[in-house]
């Protein structure tokens, strides 16, 4: 997978930190077009650099938090999971992607203060030895599409590895393996992938490795010891779906050992409404709005339940004629929605959080073990 990045743009505060030049180290012949400073910035180099896009990476001294709760909703049953945000944005270009509309602009930010506010995040880990942190980079960017740029498995593999209450999924579309598999241990890491049916992957995902590619980077880190997590995250009504999502089965009973496999997490596609002129506009020829939705609780639009559960119903049973125990769960969904489509439910957010704690202390044994 080759990473287009022709131009980076570095804050005048975020210059001296050690990810920072790592960045411009390892990014060789990419020019630094502009070392501005952090208040008014935007505005003076745009009127420098009116066509910023994907190719673009900012480096910036990030003032937020870097840990928060997945903000989910309080009308379906969500995970529990935290966030850890390292930057935004990512060089991929997704038609269904939700960061086309969360940010105004699609140029890459890498947060390349995070070393240096390790102490703070292991602070809230370590003071609360009772709960279970399952922590994922993938929110806001792809984890490991810039991983060869930032170095992110290195410092963060190390950094989680000490913690006994911790663990840190890298959530990714890539085949950007390199940088974990050279690190020294695999304890609390979970490498997961995001799939879909091959046609949505061709036509969809662009600029992403093809399915087989992934798969090939996930049996690798199975055979280096990783545990892997899987996310069929956005199912999308497309023609022939069934026999498009059973492709891509039948590749990962090729690629994968089922037993080593944390967990399966089941969404369908779901957008606020903002996006769907940003997409049009973005990726014309887009199959993703050819289904028919309805605006769910929490503003979203969505599949109608009933395709929602025969989507789900579908996949469940397939996967399950695969492995039984692949720790399968909805993204975001309701109780009867997962009574109806899985067979059971974990009634709550808190009730789902305990359901992949346990998943956890399955793969990684209990704190102190
Ligand atoms: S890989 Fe994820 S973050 Fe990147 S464009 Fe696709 S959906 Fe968006």
């Amino acid at each position: 997978m080759d990473i287009k990045i022709e131009r980076m743009l570095v804050q005048k505060e975020a210059k001296d930190y050690p990810m920072a030049s790592r960045i411009r180290e390892r990014g060789g012949g990419i020019p630094v077009v502009f070392e501005h400073s952090e208040m008014g910035s935007e505005r003076e180099w745009k009127e420098t650099l009116p066509e910023v896009g994907k190719q673009t990476l900012e480096l910036i001294s990030f003032k937020g938090e870097f840990l928060k709760p997945c903000p989910g909703t309080k009308e379906y049953i969500c995970c529990g999971y935290q966030i850890l945000n390292i930057g935004t944005n990512c060089p991929l270009d997704c038609s269904y992607c939700i960061l086309q509309a969360y940010f105004i602009e699609n140029y890459m930010r890498i947060f390349v203060n995070l070393e240096a506010k390790l102490n703070v995040i292991a602070h809230i880990i370590d003071t609360q030895e009772e709960n279970i942190f399952r922590i994922g980079t993938g929110e806001f960017t792809d984890s490991l599409a810039l991983d060869p740029l930032t170095g992110w498995s290195e410092v963060l593999v190390s950094f989680i590895s000490k913690r006994k209450n911790a663990v840190l999924e890298f959530k990714t579309k890539t085949d950007q393996i390199r940088g974990l598999l050279n690190t020294p241990t695999r304890e609390g890491i979970i490498i997961s992938w995001s799939l879909n049916s091959p046609s949505i992957a061709a036509r969809e995902e662009r600029g992403a490795p093809s399915l087989r590619k992934r798969l090939e980077a996930a049996r690798q880190c199975q055979q280096e010891g990783f545990v892997v997590g899987l996310h069929f995250d956005p199912l999308i009504e497309h023609p022939s779906w069934r026999k498009e999502y059973v492709k891509t089965l039948e590749l990962l009973d090729k690629y994968l050992d089922p037993r080593r496999i944390i967990w399966v997490s089941l969404g369908s596609f779901r957008f606020m409404p903002s996006l769907k002129p940003i997409v049009r506009k973005r990726h014309p020829r887009t199959c993703i709005f050819d289904g028919e939705f309805v605006i769910g609780l929490d503003g979203k639009m969505r599949y109608f339940k009933p395709i929602r559960m025969e989507m789900y119903g579908f996949m469940r049973e397939k996967l399950e004629q695969w492995y039984k125990d692949l720790g399968l769960y909805l993204c975001m969904e309701s109780d009867e929605v997962w009574k109806k489509s899985m067979g059971w439910s974990p009634g709550t957010s808190k009730g789902l959080s305990e359901y992949l704690d346990k998943r956890v202390l399955q793969f990684f044994g209990a704190p102190g073990d």
